[in-house]
């Protein structure tokens, strides 16, 4: 028998904000960095221009984290404990949100990697129970949702399954040996992502990855008589597509459709958070968009969920900048 644990929660969604520092590029094209965090919640705007504009110049979080910050200290500050609640049978989301170029993967590529590590630290200590670990990975471009497991490029379908719920038809889920195992999926992902890049122009920019780690766990002494109780649950780390997209909603020409279906699931999954964020009840459309679908286990209930925004420090940026405060002033 599958479990999920834990009871319904009106827990808060967790936003952070993490600045990256210029990069070399941008110091020698001499980009100003107008952004600042002046303590360990708010973060500002410090440019004498716009002050004046009537624009606000502070925003506060849960935590802001400067440039030169480490992402060891993101994954410390809060986004530990939510991801490893997979090992007590609680669903859980982390999300990078931010412009193309914020720092989005860089981000999430070092959560992933403290998570995983200290997952596997906690089943070394937990010996009363057996742990199976299990990772997929998938990614929505234009609403179609691939495999990054498989060389194949068909799309996949999505089923409603009476008991398990949203289901991908044939999406690809292995059995985790060890770490290098999980390091050897992780590469093949990057690569298959890189495939669609060269091919599709930046596609990265334009889709969204999920990596979902599976946790089921079951108490040695029960194991083969028959009363025993499996907890099972996921944890998913989500590197959205370049939030610009979503403004672009009124783009004209050739990419409008491409921009609508990005647009689909970057603003329904705004919705979704926005709502989310004022408590897990009631009716949120989490069927709207192929990625809030997919994610609604991890989202609704008793799921955790963490949203780190990334932010250039760029006086050229700030307009995205903002806009990318705008939704995470939202998800709080
Ligand atoms: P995105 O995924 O949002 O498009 P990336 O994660 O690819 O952005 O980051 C863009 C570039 O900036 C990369 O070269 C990355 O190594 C660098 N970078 C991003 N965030 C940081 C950071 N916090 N500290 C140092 N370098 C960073
Ligand atoms: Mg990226």
């Amino acid at each position: 028998k599958l479990q999920s644990n834990g009871d319904v929660s009106e827990e808060k969604i967790l936003v952070l904000v993490r600045l990256r520092p210029l990069s070399e590029k941008e110091i020698a094209r001499n980009e100003v960095a107008d952004w600042e965090c002046i303590n360990s919640t708010t973060i500002l705007y410090r440019n004498s221009l716009q002050e004046r504009s009537g624009l606000p110049t502070a925003y506060s979080f849960d935590r802001v984290f400067r440039g030169d910050s480490q992402t060891r200290e993101v994954y410390d500050e809060g986004i530990k404990e939510i991801a490893l609640s997979v090992v007590d049978g609680v669903n859980s989301t982390v999300f990078a949100y931010g412009q193309t170029s914020s720092g989005k993967t860089y981000t999430m590529n070092g959560i992933t990697e403290y998570t995983v590590t200290d997952i596997y630290e906690y089943v070394q200590r937990h010996e009363e129970r057996a742990f199976v670990m299990k990772f997929s990975a998938m990614e929505i471009y234009n609403e179609v949702v691939r495999d990054l497991l498989s060389t194949e490029n068909t799309p996949l379908r999505m089923l409603d399954d009476p008991e398990r719920g949203t289901i991908i038809e044939k999406l690809t889920e292995e059995t985790l040996r060890d770490w290098n195992h999980l390091k050897e999926l992780l590469s093949i992902c990057e690569a298959q992502r890189q495939v669609g890049e060269t091919s599709l122009n930046e596609a990265s920019s334009r889709s969204h990855q999920i990596l979902r780690l599976t946790i089921e766990s079951t108490a040695r002494e029960f194991i083969g008589k028959g009363n025993s109780t499996t907890l099972a649950a996921s944890v998913n780390f989500v590197d959205l597509a370049g939030s610009e997209r979503a403004s672009q909603a009124l783009s004209v020409g050739q990419r409008l459709k491409e921009g609508c279906h990005i647009n689909r699931s970057l603003l329904t999954l705004s919705t979704v958070i926005r709502k989310l964020s004022k408590g897990r009840n009631g009716h949120i459309n989490y069927r709207d968009s192929k990625l809030t679908r997919i994610l609604q286990p991890a989202l609704g209930g008793n799921a955790r969920t963490a949203i780190i925004c990334t932010l250039s420090p760029s006086r050229s940026h700030v307009e995205q900048s903002r806009n990318t405060l705008l939704f995470a002033s939202c998800a709080k």
